[in-house]
């Protein structure tokens, strides 16, 4: 799917382009560690309109938070944070197990300073001012690679809730579910939010890549088939209707 999407560098220039939606069969998940505000905003608009689930941290300590409670398919850092240097995070985050790709991203332009970077734990570099087009090469060449390395979540468990993101298979207490594609990445998508609400233009934009909200249920639909088979008589219930809100997998 391809559509028009505007683009502009954090300086403020703005330009359009052709951007080609990254399918990679379910949605991937990215920790974005930035303190300056602009930057920040630009990205995660970006990324997100780029299809990629973002959580955002504005400190090292509440980076290693996140990427220590959840499973991140890629890490984007700046270097100059305001409590610690970007290396000694990602150097402490590599101690404490987290595997993910990193994509440095920073102001200091020397060669020192770059290969540093990559030495110590980074495994990209990208220096400031930069392109949206070149992060977001940069960015699917490092999930690319991580995904030939077969590194990263290979399954997501929500209670009795088991998805196998390699086969593509849900199961509960061991049971296979028959999903179609489209329904795994739906339950997927709930899976990864699990516990907080998910709307209807939320599902759209992720699920379906519809960036706009058009007059459709086909999102209502999807779900009644789902819940048809996920939340089967004895079992149960874990997608909840919030009626007018959207839905919220039992977390
Ligand atoms: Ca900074």
């Amino acid at each position: 799917m391809e559509w028009a999407m505007t683009i502009c560098s954090w300086a403020g220039t703005s330009i359009a382009l052709k951007q080609t939606r990254i399918d990679y069969h379910r949605v991937m998940r990215l920790l974005l560690v930035e303190d300056e505000l602009e930057i920040q905003h630009f990205l995660e608009t970006s990324l997100t309109e780029a299809g990629y689930e973002v959580d955002v941290a504005e400190d090292g300590k509440t980076a290693e938070i996140h990427a220590s409670s959840r499973v991140y398919d890629a890490l984007i850092v700046d270097l100059g944070l305001p409590d610690q240097d970007g290396i000694d995070l990602i150097l402490r985050l590599r101690r404490l197990g987290v595997s993910s790709p990193v994509l440095i991203l920073s102001a200091r332009r020397s060669v020192d300073d770059r290969v540093a970077g990559l030495e110590q734990g980074g495994d990209d570099y990208l220096t400031k001012p930069f392109a949206l087009a070149e992060l977001l090469a940069r960015l699917r060449n490092l999930l690319k690679r991580n995904a030939a390395a077969g590194t990263g979540p290979t399954s997501l468990q929500v209670g009795d809730l088991e998805l196998d993101l390699l086969k593509r298979r849900a199961s509960r207490s061991g049971e296979l579910l028959n999903l179609s594609p489209q329904e795994f990445v739906l339950l997927e998508y709930l899976c990864r939010h699990a516990g907080r609400v998910v709307t209807r233009s939320m599902l759209l934009a992720e699920v379906w890549g519809m960036r706009i909200q058009p007059d459709t249920n086909v999102v209502d639909v999807h779900i009644y088939r789902l819940r048809g088979k996920v939340d089967t008589e004895g079992r149960e219930p874990l997608i909840k209707t919030l009626r007018g809100v959207g839905y919220v997998l039992k977390g």
